[in-house]
Formats: structure tokens, C-alpha cells, sequence
């Protein structure tokens, strides 16, 4: 089985306060994908993808200070605000799903509000019943960062990397596949410094120097709260892999097991 996560950078214009698709990568990633899926049975392997919300998600979920501790009496103002950013992340999710759909690859989209429950912004219930009885249909699992009822904070945001994260220790995956819109893991921030350089294979937070952790959009913690919850994983034995989807190919080749470009995220055991 397989778990591939689409980050909301390649698929959206992730610093754009208005919501912004990136058509072209989407296209793109849809086609290597369908691709891979013309020699790979789905029914018995199963693969389920995962997209962040990109600029879909984390203008609305930064206004509306979902995750934030709050009165009682702000609850009508909270109440809406995780309708909008909802709203938001499922239209994204339907214009990914229809892209899909029109290359003939049989998705299913699951709104991880309807399934997960968090306590404290970590999962504390997913009804992984439904994501396995439709892997074993032949269906794919479509999944993305959403809002979610929280039992501490009442409401929470939940990223696409903590989902995949959780599925990933609770499913049998072969393959855990982060595409995101740098190489891999650098010491530093690539964007911000030229020159900062791929770890190809990384061990712990101390192969990072200097961490420059996030983009200031990303509500969930961007690269640093993906090392995050990769290094859970590595401690339980799973690998993964970070890699870059603006790369022609790269999706494919990971997919089908061909040595890429990009950071692994070395097992521990
Ligand atoms: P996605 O939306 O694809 O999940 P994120 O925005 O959460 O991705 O994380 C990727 C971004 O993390 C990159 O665009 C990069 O600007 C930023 N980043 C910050 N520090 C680093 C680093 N040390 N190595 C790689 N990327 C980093």
C-alpha cells in the first residue's frame, strides 16, 4: 500500500490571501498519477492520497483563529468560521476530485471532519473502518487538511501531514511519498537562502543546522511540523520520503519505486 501526500504548495498559490489553484501542477500530477495507476491494481494494493489545504485553507483558518483557545461566548463567531474554512478546503477538494474523475481514476473524497476527532490538535479518533472498506472496493481515498471538532479546544485545525502521519501507523503502508514544492529537507530554508543545502537522508533534528522552520501561511507548522511528524514515524520503523512535485516525473517515479531526488527520513529501527 501506498500513501502519497500532495502538499498545498504545488497545488495551490500557497502565499495568495485569496484561495488559488495551480491548475498546471495539478494537471500535471493528475496525469503521472493516472499513469502509475495504469499498471498498479488498486484493489490490491491500495493508495490513498492526502492534499493540504494550501491558500484554500490557511488565510481562513489563520482569521477565524481556529485552534486558538476561546470563551463560550465566541462561539457563534467560531462556529461559522470553521463552516467557511470547511467550505473551503471540500471546494478545493472537488475541484481536485473532478480533475481526477475526468482522467478516469475511481477517488473517493473523504472530509477528515466527518471522520477524525482531535484532542489537544492531535487525532485522538479516525474511523479508519470506512478508509479500508473502500481500499478493498478498489476505490482511492482522497483526504486533505481540514477543521475538526477538538475535545480540548473544541475545534482544531488538522493538517494533511498529521493524517498522513496517523494512517501511516495505523495502515500497512510500503510507501509513505511527501510532495511538496522544494527538494527535500534542507539545513535552511531554501527559499530564503541560496545556500542551503539537501540532506538526502535525514536522521534527527541534529542533521538540521540553524532550522529555519516554517512559511509564515502554514497553520500547521510547514516543513518543520512535517519533520515532525515524520521522525514519529521513523521511531516506529517507517520510512518516508520528501519530494519535489514541481519536478516533471518525480510523482511517478516514486510511485513506481524508482530511486528519486529528495530527503529520506532514515527508519530508526
Ligand atoms: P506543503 O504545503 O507542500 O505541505 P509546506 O509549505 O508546509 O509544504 O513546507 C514546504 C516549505 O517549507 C517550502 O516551500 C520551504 O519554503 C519551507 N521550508 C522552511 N524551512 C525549510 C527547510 N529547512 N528545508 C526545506 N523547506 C523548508
Amino acid at each position: 500500500m501506498i500513501i502519497l501526500k500532495l502538499g498545498g504548495s504545488i497545488l495551490t498559490k500557497k502565499d495568495s490571501s485569496k484561495p488559488k489553484i495551480n491548475f498546471k501542477n495539478l494537471n500535471r500530477v493528475t496525469i503521472e498519477i493516472k499513469d502509475f495507476l495504469n499498471d498498479y491494481d488498486l484493489k490490491n494494493n491500495g493508495l490513498i492520497i492526502i492534499h493540504g489545504a494550501g491558500s484554500f485553507g490557511h488565510p481562513y483558518a489563520k482569521k477565524y483563529k481556529i485552534g486558538e483557545p476561546f470563551p463560550d461566548k465566541e462561539y457563534p463567531k467560531k462556529r461559522i468560521g470553521f463552516s467557511i474554512v470547511h467550505n473551503s478546503v471540500n471546494k478545493f477538494n472537488g475541484v481536485i476530485s473532478n480533475c481526477f474523475i475526468e482522467n478516469n481514476i475511481p477517488i473517493v473524497p473523504i472530509p477528515p471532519s466527518s471522520i477524525i476527532k482531535t484532542s489537544h490538535k492531535r487525532v485522538s479518533y479516525f474511523n479508519l473502518d470506512l478508509i479500508e472498506a473502500y481500499i478493498s472496493q478498489g476505490f482511492l481515498p482522497i483526504l486533505y487538511g481540514d477543521v475538526v471538532l477538538d475535545d480540548k479546544l473544541k475545534m482544531a485545525v488538522v493538517s494533511g501531514d498529521q493524517i498522513l502521519s496517523y494512517l501511516a501507523k495505523n495502515l500497512k503502508f510500503e510507501k509513505v511519498i511527501l510532495a511538496t514544492d522544494v527538494d527535500g529537507v534542507f539545513n535552511r530554508n531554501p527559499k530564503l537562502y541560496n545556500d542551503a543545502k539537501l540532506i538526502k537522508v535525514l536522521n534527527s533534528f541534529e542533521d538540521l543546522d540553524g532550522f529555519d522552520s516554517t512559511t509564515s501561511v502554514d497553520v500547521t507548522g510547514g516543513m518543520f511540523g512535517k519533520i515532525q511528524e515524520l521522525f514519529e514515524l521513523a521511531d516506529l520503523g517507517i520510512e518516508s520520503m520528501i519530494i519535489n512535485a514541481q519536478t516533471p516525473n518525480l510523482i511517478k517515479n516514486a510511485l513506481e519505486g524508482v530511486e528519486v531526488k529528495g530527503t529520506l527520513i532514515k527508519s530508526k529501527i
